[in-house]
């Protein structure tokens, strides 16, 4: 292996203290502390998990955590009247509606009912239409998190060519909009790609958002390539490993021989998303109670 390993568990620890920092002395000039609303709608395991933790370090950094649990056959109108209700609640700064709803709940209104200046997760139409204008505002916690290691790892991104493989609302369409705003030339890949290893081999960074496990290979990359994957897969269980390996998108072994940098999976972009929901909560915190905060504070 001749790759550095970028420790995005590291990197993330460090934001969260110093969001703990920023929350305690927002607390003074408020006179509250900065709030964050998680709605989880139904009994999914890895969505109870999700909101657990995301509670947990809410407090863990000083902020305030409120937790909405609703039954699984909560009616759309109901749902909307919390998000209404959490709008109009000047101790909540942040509102994350838990994703995937329930099948009979459109997921689209309910996101587009939140204020855009509580909107922590970065998904409605305004926050998605600020970032492609280049205007500030909240940007979706994982590719935020992946730039900020990018940033962390190359400095100055101008000039370079970023192949982002994926082109989710969530992910791929904002990581690319992010890569631009930092002056890269940056192409979008997905599943109708044509020749895509030829494309991602002509990139000084390669950000894999797929969710297919350990897709990109080593020769698909130039030689000293930064790679950032976000992919999150678990393999079926083995002896060794009765719960299933969890992987990335990327074949770490067969790609650390070739990049110059690279994520690991699990303890690379994974701890950053978190860190950057409290980071963008604080933010908005600043924002909706007129407290200023410098530019690049957080
Ligand atoms: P989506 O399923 O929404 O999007 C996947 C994208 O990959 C689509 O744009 C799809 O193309 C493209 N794609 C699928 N197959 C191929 C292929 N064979 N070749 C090229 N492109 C392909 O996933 P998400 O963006 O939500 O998530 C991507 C991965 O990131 C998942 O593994 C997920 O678990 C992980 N993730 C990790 C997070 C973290 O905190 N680290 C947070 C969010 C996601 P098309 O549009 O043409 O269908």
């Amino acid at each position: 292996m001749s790759a550095a390993v970028i420790d995005g568990k590291a990197f993330a620890a460090g934001l969260r203290v110093r969001v703990a920092e920023y929350a305690a002395t927002f607390e003074q000039s408020a006179g509250r502390k900065a709030g964050l609303a998680v709605v989880l709608v139904g009994e999914d395991p890895a969505s109870q998990v999700y909101v657990a933790s995301k509670g947990k370090a809410t407090l863990e950094c000083g902020m305030a955590s409120f937790e909405y649990k609703l039954p699984d056959d909560t009616a759309q109108d109901d749902l909307i009247a919390l998000v209404d209700q959490l709008n109009a609640d000047p101790m909540v700064d942040g509102i994350l509606v838990q994703l995937p709803l329930p099948r009979h709940l459109d997921e689209q209104a309910v996101v587009e009912r939140i204020d855009p200046a509580k909107d922590v997760d970065g998904l409605t139409p305004v926050s998605t239409g600020r970032l492609a204008l280049g205007l500030p505002g909240l940007v979706p916690c994982t590719p935020l998190g992946s730039l900020m290691l990018l940033k962390d790892r190359l400095g100055d991104l101008s000039g370079l060519d970023a192949v982002v493989i994926g082109r989710s609302i969530l992910v791929g369409k904002p990581m690319a909009q992010l890569l631009l705003a930092q002056s890269c030339t940056v192409t979008i890949a997905h599943s109708r790609t044509k020749n895509l290893a030829d494309v991602v081999r002509r990139a000084d960074i390669v950000v894999a958002a797929v969710g297919r496990p350990e897709m990109v290979k080593g020769d698909w990359l130039k030689p000293g390539a930064t790679v950032i994957d976000v992919g999150i897969n678990r393999l079926p269980p083995t002896n060794d490993k009765p719960k299933g390996r969890l992987v990335g998108d990327v074949d770490f072994a067969s790609a650390a021989a070739v990049a110059g940098a690279i994520t690991p999976v699990p303890g690379g972009v994974g701890p950053m998303t978190i860190a950057v929901l409290l980071r963008n909560t604080l933010v908005a915190a600043h924002r909706n109670a007129g407290v200023p905060l410098a530019d690049g504070a957080l």
